[in-house]
C-alpha cells in the first residue's frame, strides 16, 4: 500500500468526522483525514459548542457575582469586566481542546491532511491548499464526507462579521454592545444572547414563529421563554425580519408582523443572524462524482449512510436532521463499525438536544405536541424545581421537569427538562429510554439525596400520581 492509499480518507475534522477517523483507525482501518480550517475539531470546537460554553460560563458567572452573591453573603469589591481576558480565556480552551484532537489522531495513527479535499471519482480525493494549488492526491477504498454546515444567511440582512454577524461573529465581539438584536429565537440566539445579556447588553430577540425553540415541547418553552423575559431578554414573536441596514452609528433592523401590519423599525449596535444553518458542501465536487443532494443541499443517505454511490458516505449536519455534534459522532461511529464488518446502529428516539442557557433546556424523546398528533395515549408527570431540596440549597429554582409515558405500557416516549444542570440531568433519561425503560424505573431507581436528579425521579413518580414532595 503507498503512502497516499486509505481504507477511509474522511473529510472534515469536526466533531462527526475526527470521531469517525479515530473509531475506524481503533477497529485497524488505515485512515486520513482532511481539514482545510488549520485546526481540527470543526465548527463545533473552533467557532460553536466550545467557544460559546466558555462565554456561557463566563458571563454565568459575572452575573452571578453580581447578583446572586450578596444572597449568600459573599461581597465583593466594585465588579468589573474584562473583557479581553474573557476572549482570551476562551480562546486558549479551544486551543487545548482543537490541539487534544490532534494528540489523538498521533495516537491512533490518524494521518492528517490539511487542505481542502475535491472528490476526484469514488476512490479518488485531491487536496488544495489555501492558494488553490493541488498539494496531494489520496486514493481511497471509502470516503465519508462530514463537512458540516454554516449559517443561513438571510435575504436583505448581509453579514459582515463586524455589526450584522453570524454566531462566529458574535463569540469575537470587541465590546459589550448596548443593544443587540438577535434574529431567529432557535439555541444559537438564545445562548449568545445570553452571553451579551449577562454582560450587559439589551437583548431584543425576533423571532418568525410566535414561539420560541421551535421543535421543542412548547410548554417547556414556553416557560424558557418566561425564564428568560425574567432575565431581562426581550421578545418580539411572530416578526418577519425584511432587512437591515449598517450605518456609522449602528444598525438598522426592519420587521413586519407575520399576521401583517404595519412594518416597524429596531435600533442594535450588534445584529445576530441566527435563523439556521444549511449544509456545507462547496467545492466538494460532489456533481462530477454523482453524489445527489436534495433540494436543500442535505445529501441523501442509505441506513448505513451510504450516499448513491458506492462506497461514498455522509454523516453529521450534511446529512440533515438535527445539527448536533453527538448525533454527528454517533453517525461517524456507525459509519466506522459498518465498514470494519461490525453491525451499527443509530436510535434516534433517544439524542438528546440541550440548550446551554440558565437554566438549562434539555430534552430526548417525542414531545406532547407530537404524540397527540400521532394519537398515542400517553401519561404526564411534573415535577417543579421549586419543591426540590437542592435547586432551593442552590437557590436555582427556575423549571420542571416533564416526563411522557405510555398509557399502556409505561414506556418512557420523552423527558423535557428547563432547569438548573438540565443538560446533565437529560443523561439518565437517555439511558433509561436506550435501554427500553418504563416511567416506574426511574421513579424506582433510587436518586441521591439532595440532588437535582430528585427532581427526575419526582416527575417519573408524579406519571403514576405518586410524587412525594408535592
Ligand atoms: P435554529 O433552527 O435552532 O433556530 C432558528 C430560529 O430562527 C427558528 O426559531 C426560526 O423560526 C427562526 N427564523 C427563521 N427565519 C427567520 C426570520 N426570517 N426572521 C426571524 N426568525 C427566523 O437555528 P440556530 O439557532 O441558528 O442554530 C443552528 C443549528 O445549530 C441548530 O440546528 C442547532 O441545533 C445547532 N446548535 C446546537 C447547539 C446546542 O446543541 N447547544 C448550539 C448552537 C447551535
Amino acid at each position: 500500500m503507498s503512502d497516499n492509499n486509505f481504507d477511509l480518507v474522511v473529510i472534515g475534522a469536526g466533531p462527526g468526522g475526527y470521531v469517525a477517523a479515530i473509531r475506524a483507525a481503533q477497529l485497524g482501518l488505515s485512515v486520513a483525514c482532511v481539514e482545510k480550517r488549520g485546526s481540527l475539531g470543526g465548527t463545533c470546537l473552533n467557532i460553536g459548542c466550545i467557544p460559546s460554553k466558555a462565554l456561557l460560563q463566563s458571563s454565568h458567572h459575572y452575573e452571578m457575582a453580581a447578583e446572586e452573591f450578596a444572597a449568600h453573603g459573599i461581597k465583593t469589591g466594585k465588579l468589573g469586566l474584562d473583557l479581553p481576558a474573557m476572549m482570551a480565556r476562551k480562546d486558549k480552551v479551544v486551543e487545548g481542546l482543537t490541539k487534544g484532537v490532534d494528540l489523538l489522531f498521533r495516537k491512533n495513527k490518524v494521518t492528517r491532511v490539511d487542505g481542502a479535499a475535491t472528490l476526484i471519482d469514488a476512490e479518488t480525493v485531491a487536496v488544495r491548499g489555501g492558494d488553490g494549488r493541488e498539494v496531494e492526491t489520496l486514493k481511497a477504498e471509502n470516503i465519508l464526507i462530514a463537512t458540516g454546515s454554516e449559517s443561513t444567511p438571510l435575504k436583505g440582512v448581509p453579514i459582515d462579521e463586524k455589526r450584522i454577524v453570524t454566531s462566529t461573529g458574535a463569540l469575537a465581539l470587541g465590546k459589550v454592545p448596548k443593544r443587540l438584536i438577535v434574529i431567529g429565537a432557535g439555541i444559537i440566539g438564545l445562548e449568545m444572547g445570553s452571553v451579551w445579556r449577562r454582560l450587559g447588553a439589551e437583548v431584543t430577540v425576533l423571532e418568525f414563529l410566535d414561539r420560541i425553540l421551535p421543535g421543542m415541547d412548547a410548554e417547556i418553552a414556553k416557560q424558557t421563554q418566561r425564564i428568560l423575559a425574567r432575565q431581562g431578554m426581550k421578545f418580539r414573536l411572530a416578526q418577519r425580519v425584511t432587512g437591515a441596514k449598517a450605518t456609522a452609528s449602528g444598525v438598522t433592523v426592519t420587521a413586519e408582523p407575520v399576521a401583517g401590519g404595519e412594518a416597524e423599525t429596531f435600533k442594535a449596535d450588534i445584529v445576530l443572524v441566527a435563523v439556521g444553518r444549511r449544509p456545507h458542501t462547496e467545492g466538494l465536487g460532489l456533481e462530477k462524482v454523482g453524489v445527489e443532494t436534495d433540494a436543500h443541499g442535505f445529501v441523501p443517505v442509505d441506513s448505513d449512510f451510504q450516499t448513491n454511490i458506492p462506497g461514498i458516505f455522509a454523516i453529521g449536519d450534511v446529512i440533515g436532521g438535527a445539527m448536533l455534534a453527538h448525533k454527528a459522532e454517533d453517525e461517524g461511529v456507525a459509519v466506522a463499525e459498518t465498514l470494519a464488518g461490525e453491525a451499527a446502529h443509530v436510535n434516534y428516539d433517544a439524542i438528546p438536544g440541550v440548550v446551554y442557557t440558565w437554566p438549562e433546556v434539555a430534552v430526548v424523546g417525542q414531545t406532547e405536541e407530537q404524540l397527540k398528533e400521532a394519537g398515542t395515549a400517553y401519561r404526564v408527570g411534573k415535577f417543579p424545581f421549586t419543591a426540590n431540596s437542592r435547586a432551593r440549597s442552590n437557590a436555582d429554582t427556575d423549571g420542571l421537569v416533564k416526563v411522557l409515558a405510555d398509557a399502556g405500557t409505561d414506556a418512557l416516549l420523552g423527558v423535557h427538562i428547563v432547569g438548573p444542570s438540565a443538560g446533565d440531568l437529560i443523561q439518565e433519561a437517555v439511558v433509561a429510554m436506550e435501554f427500553g425503560g418504563s416511567a416506574e424505573d426511574l421513579a424506582r431507581s433510587s436518586h441521591g439525596h439532595p440532588g437535582l436528579a430528585e427532581a427526575v425521579k419526582e416527575a417519573a413518580l408524579a406519571v403514576h400520581g405518586r410524587p412525594i414532595h408535592i
